[in-house]
């Protein structure tokens, strides 16, 4: 299946990953057409049509399957339910149904990760205050819990400490507030890993079974919340590498199209556990914007539109950091230093903790010779 240029590429979700990859498609001659529940989404100030429709709209989201050549998503929490819609109508989906299902539960999501003999935390399912305990006895604390489905930037999730000496009732309480502070939902229990560092792969896989991976960045979190990508992250080479084994073995096992996100934590000896994964385009890949020739939105569309995979070489070292919440009221300072590849989304209001744009700090390896 290939899209020539002209073609439509639809996206399910118009926040900035959305936006991002209507500009990408556009540079390659695609139009896309937004599918969002949202009148203000971000995508939408840049997309060639705007659907504006529930995820749950059969009759909307048939006629968008019907002006689309293939649809593509920017968030993991579409539902089972629109991708069976689409499908029905065969429409193509990519990444398709099974990584989607993969990446939407913790606990199916460790299960295969560990399935295709890499690694990752020490884990638990909660179901109940019972199974917490019993988790964390075999786990140990501290420990974290997560909710299976939903959470993003840190949400659905609460830490529980290390206890001090032997307090059954004091063990008893936290366990309770835990278990309300994620809503006592279904949840997963992580050993809490001591990393040296976190990493992540940007890879990407075509519909001809081709894989490409961007350089590894090191990323800082703040509250859950990405902070700002490094590349290249100085981590060690085998810790690399074994991240982008791992990658292309998820890519290859899922029979995934399209670009993939996989969080990794750096242990003191050099493995990897991977933390998580996104079944697509990912913040801590940002930076490919400005210091790749084919960014991961590029690579992305390339994929599922059937197009040969770029080339993810890095021409400059960078610095991707976030612009959170009122942050982003600092675009003038920032569009006015040299090197600075400043990114503001279009949203309309700078809430606490929400993503307003990013600014790519690039720093050429060959820069030119001072005048004299
Ligand atoms: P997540 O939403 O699962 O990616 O978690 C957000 C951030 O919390 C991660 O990027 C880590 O910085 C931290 N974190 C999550 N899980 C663990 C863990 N098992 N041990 C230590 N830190 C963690």
């Amino acid at each position: 299946m290939i899209v020539e240029p002209n073609g439509v590429i639809g996206i399910l979700g118009g926040g900035q990953l959305g936006r991002m990859l209507a500009l990408a498609a556009a540079r390659l001659g695609l139009r896309a057409h937004v599918y969002t529940p949202d009148e203000n989404a971000p995508a939408a100030d840049v997309a060639h049509a705007l659907t504006i429709g529930s995820y749950t709209d059969a009759e909307r989201l048939e006629a968008f399957g019907e002006v689309v050549n293939v649809v593509t998503y920017e968030f993991e929490n579409v539902p089972a339910e629109t991708v069976d819609i689409l499908a029905a109508r065969r429409v193509p989906v990519a990444p398709g149904a099974r990584a989607l299902a993969v990446a939407q539960d913790r606990l199916i999501e460790k299960d295969f990760v560990n399935s295709i003999g890499a690694r990752t935390a020490p884990y638990f399912p909660v179901d109940d205050l019972a199974s917490l305990a019993e988790g964390l006895q075999k786990i140990g604390r501290p420990a974290i819990l997560k909710t299976r489905r939903l959470g993003y930037d840190g949400k659905g999730q609460t830490t529980i400490a290390a206890a001090d000496g032997d307090l059954a009732r004091a063990w008893e309480e936290a366990n309770k507030k835990a278990w309300a502070e994620i809503g006592a939902r279904p949840a997963i229990l992580e050993g809490f890993i001591d990393f040296t560092m976190e990493i992540s792969v940007i890879g990407a896989r075509g519909r001809d079974g081709s894989i490409r991976c961007y350089d590894v960045p090191r990323n800082v979190h703040e509250g859950g919340i990405l902070r700002r990508s490094q590349v290249p992250s100085a981590a060690p080479a085998a810790a690399t590498a074994e991240a982008a084994a791992v990658t292309t073995r998820m890519l290859t096992e899922l029979d995934y199209v399209g670009v993939i996100g996989v969080e990794f934590f750096v242990l003191k000896d050099g493995g990897v556990l991977v933390n998580e994964f996104a079944p697509r385009v990912h913040n801590s890949g940002h930076w490919t914007i400005d210091a790749c020739a084919v960014s991961q939105f590029e690579q992305h569309i390339r994929a599922i539109a059937g197009w040969p995979l770029g080339d993810p070489a890095r021409h400059s070292d960078c610095v991707m950091e976030n612009l959170i919440g009122d942050e982003a009221g600092r675009w003038r300072d920032v569009s006015v230093e040299a090197n600075a590849c400043i990114h503001l989304y279009g949203k309309r209001e700078a809430l606490p903790g929400r993503k307003m744009g990013h600014v790519t700090r690039l720093n050429p390896r060959y820069r030119a010779p001072p005048a004299k």
